[in-house]
């Protein structure tokens, strides 16, 4: 600590490329880590990094695995170990990043036994688990006394959307960092940098997500997809009569369902490669000794399709959540600028044809829809309801 108190190392800006430029609008948090990351700082061992999704919060983690790393100690982004961590291949740090539903223990303890380890290059061993909420219910007793005595040099990293995400136990042994919702402007501004996407595409995407970097760099660089919002917004505020609720809550599911599919096969395929050829078989046939692993593997795509739908459908719902709030905003004259402007005409319509109580009991239904569908309803049954009930409240 100096004399005068203030951290110099926190003061002093990260030098352009640095690893901290790609966390976007964070900047009290960016604070507290590089502060703790700094040689007059106090180095929590275990990290509890919370935010909702798309803020960035394992963008954030592997900064701060790059800082501690460093060999300037300020996250440069130009030396060997900021490089190799941001890369994923420094030896010392180990991502677990899942799209699976759960995390299961044998994985938890897998990780254990690694955090147990002593750094081999770095100065510390840094364990990061991107979905942390994910553990399954008896994980946690497994992680607790790792967490609670580690060795020296390990330091934990938990990211998840809220602490309340995790047992009470492992939440009052980690240090909090919270991140916010970054604005449409500095997310715009972090694709117009970090990606080189123009202007006022930049600013679209980024509108649309709101706040959620990964689907705004989505929306800007993959065709249709801002196309296909709009017209599923133009979908919703079109509905009229229950039949036609269920028919396009059946589309939307099927179109989901597709989509996770296309995806998780992909992912399937290649983990099945990977694995087949990690044991030395080249043919594509499956011993029998092997096979119990590639049905594991076979079982992990199905979970995680699964896990893809209500993504893909919870998203789709939050864009319904931000129309309906435009046509609210509109009902309730606040002047604030629409999110969905390339629909405004619909909007508008809407807004005059209702009132702004049967707006606000709408928005509720598509919270109650969100929160049945990460729970065990069966998504259908959940559009369905969702659907039905605003074709009947939107004249
Ligand atoms: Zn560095």
């Amino acid at each position: 600590m100096t004399a005068t108190g203030i951290d110099p190392s926190a003061a002093r800006p990260a030098p352009a490329g640095g690893v901290w430029d790609d966390v976007a609008g964070q900047e009290a948090a960016v604070a507290q880590f590089r502060r703790a990351a700094s040689p007059e700082g106090s180095l929590a061992q275990a990290w509890l990094i919370t935010g909702p999704p798309g803020s960035g919060r394992s963008t954030a983690a592997r900064a701060f695995a790059a800082t501690l790393q460093c060999e300037t100690g300020t996250g440069c982004g130009q030396c060997r170990a900021c490089r190799t961590t941001a890369a994923g291949t420094h030896p010392d740090v180990t991502v677990v990043a899942t799209d699976k539903l759960s995390i299961a223990k044998e994985e938890v303890r897998a990780l254990v036994m690694t955090a147990q380890r002593a750094p081999a290059t770095g100065r510390h061993r840094v364990v990061i688990v991107e979905d942390a909420d994910r553990m399954t219910a008896g994980t946690f007793n497994v992680l607790l006394k790792s967490i609670e005595e580690p060795p020296p040099s390990t330091v934990w990293m938990l990211c998840a959307p809220s602490a309340e995400d995790l047992a009470p136990t492992i939440r009052s042994r980690c240090r909090l960092v919270t991140l916010s919702v970054p604005s449409s402007e500095v997310v715009a501004e972090l694709l117009r940098r970090r990606d080189g996407i123009d202007g006022p595409l930049a600013d679209r995407a980024a509108r649309a997500a709101q706040g959620h970097i990964g689907l705004a760099l989505r929306y800007a660089t993959q065709e249709g997809a801002l196309a296909a919002r709009e017209e599923s917004a133009r979908t919703l505020l079109g509905l009229r009569g229950t039949g036609a609720a269920v028919l396009a809550a059946q589309a939307l599911v099927d179109r989901a369902t597709a989509e996770a599919k296309e995806h998780s096969d992909l992912v399937a395929a290649e983990e099945k490669d990977r694995f087949l050829h990690s044991a030395g078989i080249e043919d594509g046939k499956v011993p029998p000794s092997l096979r119990s692993q590639v049905r594991q593997l076979e079982e992990d795509a199905k979970r995680r399709q699964t896990r893809l739908v209500r993504d893909v459908l919870d998203r789709y719902l939050l864009d319904a959540h931000s129309v309906l709030r435009d046509v609210l905003s509109r009902q309730l004259g606040t002047g604030a600028e629409l999110v969905n402007i390339e629909v405004s005409a619909e909007i508008e319509q809407a807004a005059s044809d209702g009132t702004g109580r049967i707006t606000l009991g709408l928005l509720e239904a598509v919270q109650e829809a969100r929160e049945r569908i990460s729970g065990n309803v069966p998504p259908l049954l959940a559009i369905e309801a969702l659907l039905a009930r605003i074709a009947v409240s939107l004249r």
